[in-house]
């Protein structure tokens, strides 16, 4: 079933230059780009974004550094979308993630791990529409 997930290439891969590299990927999988743009997160946008998180004694540091820089944000959709994303991210540790993935080649460590992906089709509907209005997303 087509889906949509919501990525982040985040400030540590836009810094080590690999944001070709990591869209190369996605369109490799069938993962089609259908919205994208590179935004500096101010440090309260990044805290909405992980708003589920902030109990979490990594949530300060977790949002100083996705507001450290420019990211890009894609909508990818294509069949099982969040799941198929998840496996080519690979684990959150990038020390634990298989060869092949994107964290395990570009990943520095469990928090400077180069993107995110939606985890569920709700968080991938609230995670799209906080940075995509409709009409900015194509099929
Ligand atoms: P994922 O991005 O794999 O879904 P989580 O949702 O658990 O992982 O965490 C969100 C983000 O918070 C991670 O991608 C990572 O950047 C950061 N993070 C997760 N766990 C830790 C930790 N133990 N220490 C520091 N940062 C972390
Ligand atoms: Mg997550």
């Amino acid at each position: 079933m087509s889906e949509r997930t919501l990525a982040i290439i985040k400030p540590d891969a836009v810094k080590k230059h690999v944001i070709g590299d990591i869209i190369h990927r996605y369109e490799q999988v069938g993962l089609k780009p259908v919205a994208m743009k590179m935004l500096s997160m101010s440090k309260s946008v990044a805290e909405g974004f992980y708003a589920v998180h902030k109990a979490r004694p990594f949530f300060g540091s977790l949002c100083d550094f996705m507001s450290s820089g420019p990211a890009v944000v894609l909508v990818l959709q294509g069949d099982n979308a969040i799941k198929k994303n998840r496996e080519l991210m690979g684990a959150t540790d990038p020390a634990k993630a298989d060869a092949g993935t994107i964290r395990n080649a570009h990943g520095t460590n469990i928090e400077f791990n180069a993107v995110h992906g939606s985890d569920s089709p709700e968080t991938a509907q609230f995670e799209i529409g906080y940075f995509f209005p409709g009409m900015e997303i194509f099929n």
